[in-house]
């Protein structure tokens, strides 16, 4: 898909609070199938930023189907947000890809408990702003390691055990462990 095409239905409608906006009424009036979007946006909400110390690019993928009826979005959302290491303690850009299936509706239904995504159709465009900060939330790890085998820090002399070895003995083991090996060698 070409650039002017996805600038075409994508556009930020409103710069300030950097809605994501997707216009679907090409595709809806035509015999398409599916629509494919691709793209990278802003996400301009400081606060979020702040808060989730996001890279505020964020990668987009999607489908939209036409299923019958409905109209459903399988998607992806790629972005990446600075983290400290919960061993080491390093700052590091931690990269996370989130999937998601949401479904186009014309209005939303009232006192409806269910945990479908909902994208309310309006003037033939679809929101996604809200509802990707809400997946980056969920998806957002409450610990992340800069790496899976980490080596994290000494205890005794802070030393990170990633970039330099030290003398420190910090065998932490209870003694009563030690006792019951020599129990079960015996
Ligand atoms: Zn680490
Ligand atoms: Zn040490």
């Amino acid at each position: 898909m070409t650039k002017l095409f996805i600038s075409h239905i994508i556009n930020s409608a409103n710069k300030e609070g950097g809605i994501i906006l997707i216009n679907l009424s090409k595709f809806l009036s035509s015999n398409d199938l599916s629509l494919n979007i691709n793209e990278i946006f802003q996400i301009e909400d400081k606060n979020f930023l702040e808060k989730t110390h996001l890279d505020n690019n964020i990668y987009f993928k999607g489908s939209f189907f036409k299923v019958e009826d409905d109209v459903l979005l399988n998607g992806i959302v790629k972005y990446t947000y600075s983290e400290e290491c919960a061993r080491c303690l390093t700052e590091f850009n931690n990269a996370i890809e989130t999937k998601f299936e949401a479904v186009v509706v014309n209005y939303l239904e009232n006192k409806e408990a269910s945990n479908e995504i909902k994208l309310v159709l309006n003037e033939g465009c679809v929101e996604l702003e809200e509802t990707i900060k809400q997946l980056i939330y969920l998806s957002m790890p409450m610990k992340a390691l800069c790496k899976e085998d980490c080596k994290g820090i000494c205890p005794t002399c802070g030393a990170n055990l990633n970039n330099e070895k030290c003398k420190c003995d910090n065998n932490l083991t209870d003694p009563r462990f030690d006792k019951l090996k020599d129990l079960l060698n015996d």
